[in-house]
């Protein structure tokens, strides 16, 4: 039976199922023992909590890293909330035992937070949740399943995964885990994937379809689950899984070791990244930067725009992680496909070729500054914060940004505010406008890097989300791929460096040609890096280069591909 959900942490899991119990909590039968002694109790197991707790937290900060560490020890101090605990008192006062008392004001936080518009508010519910179920296990004497003691090749199958179950986890037994709530940047989803066990969340009734003993596959990639495989497709999935390690085991030799080519040039590798969650995990993958970060996450799935503090902290928080390495952040690139429903845009024809990215900005000065001034502030933070907008077709629009930056550096002198003075400005080239103009943008930026997904759906005029006209889009096109070399030429000649972002700086069969054109950096997902690092690892600049001459005089994009793919290493 195959189940389908969110894939949130890569690889492929293949196990028996343990469905996760909690313990039995029902405290109906428990009597209510004066408001003193409840009182006590509720103190008593606060006590016993914030022990087991703080406990967890220091093995897993040693064991999985700081933040994970932090999820749970902010559950203590969740729990410890004046407000809190004073609503619990009063309801034991009101003549409610401790368990009653406590489930009512977790399930009145767990309200609140469940319908809040902001995501890392939802996901105090998660939290809430969790330390109501261990409080009440804790009052009322009662064990859950243990998940630190499992049987090997375990694949969980839970409701939801709370931050306390995932750390708790001996990461050796666990094969794979399934749930049926969770997005891919939930609490669950982070940990799962800092422990790098296979994940697929959100698959609806998960817990009645998965029964305890059966044989399940997580494919974490997919986001598929497949519950008592026939054997034909178990045996692909375990010469599946068997690749996958054996790959991901090869690929840890390049964790640490620089970015070079088989003679010895050395190029940058950056990660893409979409917010401060992910920056962990680019640095885990052995990314020596941030080549591009989407700030328009930070805008989605919330009712307002974040304002300059919550825009600066997120900023400030990734270039403290990457700890001065560079940190490329974009500046809102809305519009296209990706729709922000509080800017009140409006509908267009064309929406790709319409009021989006760098020209909304320019148009909404006010937003626009708000946070060109927190990325302004991030920079003078020992980080190495460069800026970079999106969707430029020329040079008028890089000084309008320019003298909008100039602005905000003056305001925030004027407010005796820390900022980055020099702090580097440049441009993605993702147009057919930036990349015939590359020479004339050179001048006046810092940087460039070339945004292949959308050169390549403006360059080839083909709607990168149209089915029909799919076959179009293409990055091997000989007219991309002059798009490109002409651009890190012009980055060349003026003496800037050029780096990639779009998906194609991971596509192990443009690698060479890349590397023939000369680019400096290469930016892709933290889950490509090692890859990317060994395929650059395996060409010598001379036979890219004679490569890149007989490929650049091929006339299709089809005998590009197979040139390229034939060569692919
Ligand atoms: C690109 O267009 O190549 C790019 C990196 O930006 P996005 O995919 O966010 O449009
Ligand atoms: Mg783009």
């Amino acid at each position: 039976m195959k189940l389908h959900g969110i894939g949130a942490s890569h690889g492929i899991g293949i196990g028996t199922v343990v469905r996760v119990r909690t313990g039995e909590l029902d405290y109906s039968a428990v009597p209510y023992a004066g408001a003193s002694r409840e009182k006590e109790r509720l103190r008593q197991a606060m006590e016993t909590f914030a022990a087991r707790t703080q406990a967890m937290a220091d093995r897993v900060r040693a064991q999985v890293g700081e933040k994970e560490g932090e999820i749970l020890s902010g559950q203590i101090t969740m729990l410890e909330d004046p407000y809190l605990v004073e609503q619990m008192e009063q309801a034991v006062d009101e003549g409610k035992c401790a368990e009653a008392a406590l489930d009512m004001v977790c399930q009145s936080f767990m309200e609140l937070f469940a319908g809040a518009e902001d995501e890392l508010m939802r996901q105090r519910a998660a939290d809430v949740g969790d330390i109501r179920a261990r409080m009440l296990a804790i009052l009322l004497g009662v064990e859950g399943t243990d998940l630190s003691d499992l049987p090997p090749g375990t694949v969980l199958a839970a409701h939801d995964l709370t931050p306390s179950m995932t750390v708790g986890l001996d990461r050796e037994h666990v094969a794979g885990i399934l749930t049926e709530t969770g997005g891919s940047t939930s609490h669950s989803a982070i940990l799962a994937r800092a422990l790098e066990v296979p994940a697929v969340l959100s698959v609806p009734d998960a817990l009645e379809l998965a029964q305890d003993g059966m044989t399940a596959v997580v494919d974490g990639g997919e986001g598929v689950a497949v519950l008592s495989p026939e054997p034909d497709q178990l045996a692909d999935y375990q010469a599946r899984r068997d690749q996958w390690l054996a790959q991901r085991e090869q690929l840890q030799a390049y964790r640490d070791q620089p970015t070079r080519t088989a003679d010895g040039r050395q190029v940058a590798l950056y990660a893409n990244i979409g917010g401060v969650a992910d920056a962990k995990a680019a640095l885990e993958a052995g990314a020596e930067g941030i080549g591009l970060f989407r700030t328009e996450f930070l805008f989605m799935d919330r009712a307002a725009l974040p304002g300059e503090e919550e825009q600066y902290e997120a900023y400030r928080q990734v270039a403290q992680l990457m700890a001065g390495r560079e940190v490329i952040i974009r500046t809102l690139d809305v519009g296209g496909d990706k729709d922000i429903a509080y800017l009140g845009m409006e509908r267009e024809e064309n929406p790709f070729l319409g009021h989006r990215a760098i020209r909304y900005c320019l148009d909404n000065p006010e937003t626009f500054k708000v946070q060109l001034r927190a990325l302004l502030r991030a920079g003078a933070e020992g980080g190495n914060v460069k800026i970079m907008l999106p969707l430029v077709t020329g040079v008028e629009e890089v000084r309008r940004a320019r003298a909008l930056l100039e602005q905000c550096k003056q305001e925030l002198a004027g407010q005796g505010l820390a900022y980055d003075q020099d702090i580097s400005l440049g441009v993605m080239i993702e147009t057919p406008a930036a990349a015939l103009t590359a020479d004339l943008l050179a001048r006046e930026v810092d940087f460039f890097s070339i945004g292949t997904n959308d050169l390549t759906q403006y360059t080839m005029a083909v709607d990168r989300g149209n089915a029909r006209v799919a076959g179009l889009y293409t990055v091997f096109h000989p007219a991309v791929l002059r798009a490109i070399r002409q651009v890190i030429a012009a980055g060349k000649a003026a003496g800037i460096p050029v780096g990639m972002c779009g998906e194609a700086a991971a596509d192990p069969a443009l690698i060479p040609l890349l590397l023939a054109f000369g680019l400096d950096e290469f930016s892709v997902s933290p889950a490509s890096v090692l890859t990317a690092r060994r395929h650059i690892a395996q060409w010598e600049q001379e036979q890219a280069d004679r490569l890149a001459q007989q490929v650049m005089e091929l006339p299709t994009a089809a005998q590009v591909e197979e040139r390229l793919k034939g060569q692919s290493r």
